[in-house]
C-alpha cells in the first residue's frame, strides 16, 4: 500500500516544529515523514544577536536535529534544496530529487540588501550560525588588531549598525554587555569603542509603542549606543560606511558594519514559480498555498493578513511555532479525509532584549513591561520554545537560567 510521504523543508522554528508534531501524531509506519535540512542542526535565530555579539557561545544556541527528532519515524536529510517543481510534486536538493505527497515549505528568510553599493560584499549580517560566528571572529581579530598595529585606526573600534529595528536594537544591546570583557582582553580603553546605529527612518524600533521606543533609546544611550535616525546608508566599503542625513553626505570609518535594515522570504519560493507578496506566498486560512492543495507554508515564507489591521503580520518565531500546530493537524486530517481547520494567529506579546538584565516589550492584553521584568519574561519565552521542542530534558541542556544576572 502507498504510504504518503511528507516532505518538510527547512528545519527552522516552523519545519522542526511541524516534524516533531507528525512523529506523534503519526504511529511508526503510517506515512512516510522526510526532513530536510542545509545543516544537521536546528538553530534559534532569535538568539543569533548573542552568538554575533560573543555573549553566548552557538553550541547553546544550536540543538542537533537528531535530538529532537525521532529518527525511527523520520528520514532526515542534510542537504540543501535547490528547487521546487509543485506540477510534478518534486523537490531538487543538490544531491538528490525526492517526490511528495505532501510539502511543508519552512524555509525562512535571507537578508536583502535593496541594492546598495557594498553591502553585499562589506557588511555582514545576523542570518544563521556561520554568520554570527563570523561576526563575533570579526570583532575579536580587529580589537587584536588595534595595537598590533604601528597605526592605530579607530575604524577597528567603530561598530556600525545598519537598521535600528528589532534585531538591530538586539545585537546593540548584546554588545554593551560583550565591550568591557573585549576591552579587558585586548587592552583597550573603552571609552574608545563606539556603537552606532543607523537607522534611516525618524526612530528606531518603528512599529512599538512610543513609550517603549524612549525606554530602549534611553536605556542604550545612556550606556553609549549613538542613534542617528534619518540616515540612509549610501554605500560600504572595507573600511567605511557613507550615508545621507539632511541632504548631506557623512562617513563613518568603520571595518565592522552589521546589516539588519533588511530580510526578505528565502527565494527559492519566488523561483519555484509560487504567486508570491513580497516574495511571501498569502496562504490559505489552513495554511496551503492558494494553487497547490498538497504544499504547506509556514514561517517566514508564508504570509498571513491580520483582519483586524488588514496588514500582514510581522515574521516571528511565535507565528512559525503557532502555524506548525495546524500545519500538522492539517496533513493528518486530509490523509484521513477529513476537513482542514483555520489557522489563527494569536498575538502572545512581543520582547525585545536590550543585553541581559534589560529589555522592552508588550505581554498579554497589550500590557508594557520594562527592564528586569522584561528581561526575565524573555528568558522565559525562550525556554518555553525549548520545553515545546525537546521537553525538560532540552530546557535543562539549553535552557536560559541567568534571570538576574
Ligand atoms: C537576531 C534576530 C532576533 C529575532 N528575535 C525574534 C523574537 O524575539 N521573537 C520572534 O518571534 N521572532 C524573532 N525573530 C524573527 C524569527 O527568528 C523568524 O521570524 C523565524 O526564525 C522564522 O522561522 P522560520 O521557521 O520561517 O525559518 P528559520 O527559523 O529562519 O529557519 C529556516 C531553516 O531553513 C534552513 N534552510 C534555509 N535555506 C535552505 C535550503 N536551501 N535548503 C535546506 N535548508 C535550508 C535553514 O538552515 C534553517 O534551518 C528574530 C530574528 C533575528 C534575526
Amino acid at each position: 500500500m502507498h504510504k504518503p510521504h511528507v516532505v518538510i523543508i527547512g528545519a527552522g522554528y516552523g519545519g522542526i516544529m511541524t516534524t516533531v508534531k507528525l512523529q506523534k501524531l503519526f504511529g511508526k509506519g503510517q506515512v512516510k515523514i522526510t526532513l530536510v535540512n542545509k545543516e544537521d542542526y536546528h538553530y534559534q535565530t532569535t538568539w543569533l544577536h548573542e552568538n554575533a555579539a560573543g555573549t553566548l557561545h552557538h553550541d547553546r544556541t544550536r540543538i542537533p536535529i537528531k535530538e529532537v527528532v525521532n529518527m525511527n519515524k523520520v528520514h532526515f536529510i542534510l542537504d540543501t534544496v535547490v528547487s521546487i517543481n509543485p506540477i510534478e510534486k518534486k523537490v531538487k536538493l543538490e544531491n538528490n530529487e525526492l517526490e511528495y505527497d505532501f510539502l511543508v515549505i519552512g524555509l525562512g528568510f535571507e537578508k536583502t540588501t535593496f541594492g546598495i553599493p557594498g553591502i553585499e560584499e562589506h557588511a555582514f549580517s545576523i542570518e544563521n550560525i556561520n554568520s554570527a560566528r563570523l561576526i563575533r571572529e570579526h570583532l575579536e581579530y580587529n580589537f587584536a588588531n588595534f595595537h598590533h598595529e604601528k597605526v592605530k585606526d579607530n575604524a577597528r573600534l567603530n561598530i556600525v549598525i545598519g537598521g535600528g529595528g528589532f534585531t538591530g536594537i538586539e545585537f546593540a544591546g548584546e554588545l554593551i554587555n560583550r565591550i568591557p570583557e573585549l576591552s579587558a582582553e585586548y587592552d583597550i580603553e573603552k571609552a574608545l569603542v563606539r556603537i552606532i546605529i543607523l537607522e534611516a527612518s525618524s526612530t528606531v524600533l518603528q512599529g512599538f509603542d512610543p513609550q517603549l521606543i524612549e525606554y530602549a533609546m534611553t536605556s542604550l544611550g545612556s550606556r553609549g549606543v549613538e542613534f542617528i535616525t534619518n540616515a540612509s546608508i549610501k554605500e560600504c566599503t572595507s573600511d567605511k560606511v557613507v550615508y545621507e542625513k539632511d541632504g548631506k553626505q557623512c562617513e563613518i570609518p568603520s571595518k565592522t558594519i552589521i546589516w539588519s535594515a533588511g530580510v526578505r522570504a528565502n527565494g527559492i519560493v519566488e523561483q519555484s514559480g509560487f504567486g508570491t507578496k513580497q516574495g511571501k506566498v498569502e496562504v490559505k486560512s489552513d495554511l496551503r498555498t492558494p494553487d497547490y492543495d498538497d504544499v504547506f507554508v509556514v514561517g517566514d515564507c508564508a504570509m498571513i493578513i491580520d483582519k483586524k489591521t488588514n496588514q500582514p503580520f510581522p515574521a516571528s518565531a511565535q507565528i512559525a511555532i503557532q502555524q506548525s500546530s495546524v500545519v500538522a493537524h492539517n496533513i493528518k486530517a486530509l490523509i484521513e479525509g477529513n476537513a482542514t481547520k483555520l489557522f489563527e494567529a494569536k498575538s502572545l506579546g512581543t520582547v525585545a532584549s536590550l543585553g541581559h538584565q534589560d529589555a522592552i516589550g508588550v505581554v498579554l492584553n497589550n500590557r508594557k513591561v520594562f527592564g528586569w521584568k522584561a528581561s526575565v519574561m524573555k528568558k522565559i519565552i525562550d525556554n518555553r520554545y525549548l520545553y515545546k521542542l525537546g521537553g525538560l530534558g532540552l530546557v535543562l541542556k539549553k535552557g536560559k537560567f541567568n534571570f538576574f544576572y
